[in-house]
């Protein structure tokens, strides 16, 4: 029987290689492309030997060719923490403009299904909480986050126009912040950067007070929702995320207690236009989709400790 094939672009970053296990084990042949600007073949290099997945090393901003049938493209390739879109805000644009236009030609020309990897930075700074779909956002656009943030609220306009004006078959996730094994330990996202000091022994960088809140994914309940939803007939915006929320100062002493390091903490100034509240109302995902989180962050967070102290600790200093 001919396996169903499809296109993961980012497939060498944290969410795309997690995607491409998810498609190989559900028996697709997959093609993941990467130009590899913030990911690494070190998270897709166990699924080289396999006959079923293909690598192309292509930036999607340019010409995309893929040779053959597809049924699906997923669109993951962009950088994704501030960090990384601050350093290269124009390629953030044009991989989230010029490459989405690229890719919704490609799956018109090859009648596949494309589903985009949107985001909660569409919401903004949000005046509503928690944020449902229909809310329209508070962003800034000219602000240090505008070239992620209206990127992506462009790439979902011209994925509703290829829906409306030429019938094609689309999906729109709106992802928010999610975690897990092959996150960059220094992505300047927090978790990844409280887990990195706490295992070093150094203080936890809080930006501001620590009042703002957060409410972190763990990477296998999110891939699960993408996956029911491009399989799905929904073609508006679903919001994936898990809705249980804390504040980044609890959740200091919690990566402590985790870890067993003292809490120390060295507090900074907060960034322009950092969210203070952000919280998915996931009903819809859970109306349409029949999905909800499965994983707790006392679960994720043991799994994702253990991926941080091999990267982080000698093999010495992770029997001590
Ligand atoms: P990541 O940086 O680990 O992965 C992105 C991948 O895209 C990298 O491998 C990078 O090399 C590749 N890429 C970037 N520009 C490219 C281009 N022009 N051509 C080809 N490849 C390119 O980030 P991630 O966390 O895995 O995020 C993946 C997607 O999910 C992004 O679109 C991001 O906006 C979205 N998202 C992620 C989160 C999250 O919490 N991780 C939240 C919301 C949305």
């Amino acid at each position: 029987m001919t396996k169903k094939r499809v296109l993961i672009t980012g497939g060498a970053g944290f969410l795309g290689s997690h995607l491409c296990d998810r498609f190989i084990k559900e028996g697709y042949h997959v093609i993941a492309m990467d130009n590899l600007i913030t990911g690494s073949l070190e998270n897709i290099e166990h699924l080289f030997k396999l006959e079923h997945f293909e690598f192309y090393h292509h930036d999607v901003s340019k010409f995309v060719h893929v040779p053959g049938h597809l049924d699906y493209i997923l669109h993951f390739a962009s950088p994704a923490s501030p960090i990384d879109y601050l350093k290269i805000p124009i390629q953030t644009l044009k991989v989230g403009s010029l490459g989405t236009h690229n890719l919704l030609g490609l799956a018109k020309a090859k009648g596949a299904r494309m589903l985009i990897a949107s985001t909660s930075e569409v919401y903004g700074d949000p005046l509503v909480h928690p944020q449902q779909e229909d809310y329209w956002g508070n962003v800034n656009p000219v602000g240090p986050r505008g070239c992620y943030d209206e990127a992506k609220r462009f790439q979902e306009a011209m994925t509703m126009a290829y829906h409306m004006h030429h019938g094609l078959e689309t999906r729109i996730v709106r992802i928010f912040n999610t975690y897990g094994p092959r996150m960059r330990l220094n992505d300047g996202r927090v978790l990844p950067a409280f887990l990195s000091q706490a295992l070093r022994g150094e203080p936890l960088s809080i930006f501001g007070d620590g009042s703002q809140t957060r409410s972190f994914c763990y990477v296998d309940d999110l891939v699960e929702g993408i996956y029911r939803l491009l399989l799905s007939d929904y073609h508006l915006p679903v919001n994936v995320g898990n809705p249980s929320e804390i504040t980044i100062r609890e959740f200091a002493e919690e990566i402590c207690r985790l870890t067993g390091a003292e809490l120390k903490v060295d507090y900074q100034p907060l960034p322009k236009d950092d969210p203070q509240q952000r919280q998915p109302d996931i009903t819809k995902a859970k109306e349409l989709l029949g999905w909800e989180p499965r994983v707790d962050r006392a679960e994720g967070l043991k799994r994702t400790l253990e991926y941080f102290r091999e990267k982080i600790l000698t093999p010495a200093e992770q029997n001590a």
